[in-house]
């Protein structure tokens, strides 16, 4: 099977994407931003960073990610989601595995981006993303996910504020790796807003 990577900016879908895309394929779901908010022993300046959205240092996300990649679990193919967030960490990847087959680019508009962060609320257990800002997103009770009856949860770093940082970091750092894979002949961009329609021409492309 293949290994893919998802860029695109907050709130532009890379998660759920990544749920659809394993399911269908029964690849690996690696998120670089679940891994951290996962840790239990996070210190407390990682755990700010990651709330005030700051890009964590290259060498702590390194090290997670081989720790990652060197288990059983990936061979059947996997999606990176969160990663590469710049050009170090797009020409370390080279180093750590050699055959990613193809990089998915979401495009999606500032103002969608905004609204969808701003109402994102999460499941604490399947992780099935809700909005309670978008009508047809909104869990049918406030707070309890309509799937599995967990409770949902917002995270800290969808604020406006962080957003506007999360986001200016994204134009600055992470934008420049689209090149990088462009010259590889490897980048595909959607400019989609739909779920299922990304889905399905996600599903084209890796056709
Ligand atoms: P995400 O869940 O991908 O939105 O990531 C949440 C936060 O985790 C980011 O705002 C960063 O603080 C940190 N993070 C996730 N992936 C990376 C990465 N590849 N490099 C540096 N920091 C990251």
């Amino acid at each position: 099977m293949k290994n893919l990577i998802l860029i695109a900016p907050p709130g532009a879908g890379k998660g759920t994407q990544a749920k659809m895309l394993c399911k269908k394929y029964n690849l690996v779901h690696i998120s670089i931003g679940d891994l951290l908010r996962s840790q239990t022993d996070l210190n407390e300046s990682l755990k700010e960073k990651i709330k005030k959205g700051v890009l964590i240092d290259d060498n702590i996300i390194f090290e997670l990610l081989k720790n990652r990649l060197n288990k059983d679990d990936i061979k059947n193919g996997f999606i990176l989601d969160g990663f590469p967030r710049n050009l170090n960490q797009a020409i370390g990847l080279e180093n750590i595995i050699k055959n990613i087959d193809v990089v998915i680019y979401l495009e999606v508009p500032k103002k969608e981006l905004e609204n969808r962060i701003i109402g994102r609320i999460i499941c604490s257990n399947c992780g099935h993303v809700y909005n309670s800002l978008i009508e047809k997103l909104r869990p049918t009770n406030n707070d309890i996910c309509d799937i599995c009856n967990s409770k949902l949860e917002k995270r800290i770093d969808d604020t406006l504020e962080v957003f506007e940082k999360r986001y200016d970091t994204y134009i600055k750092e992470t934008q420049p790796v689209l090149e990088f894979y462009k010259k590889q002949e490897k980048l595909y961009t959607i400019n989609l807003l739909d779920k299922d329609e990304i889905f399905n021409e996600i599903v084209r492309i890796l056709k």
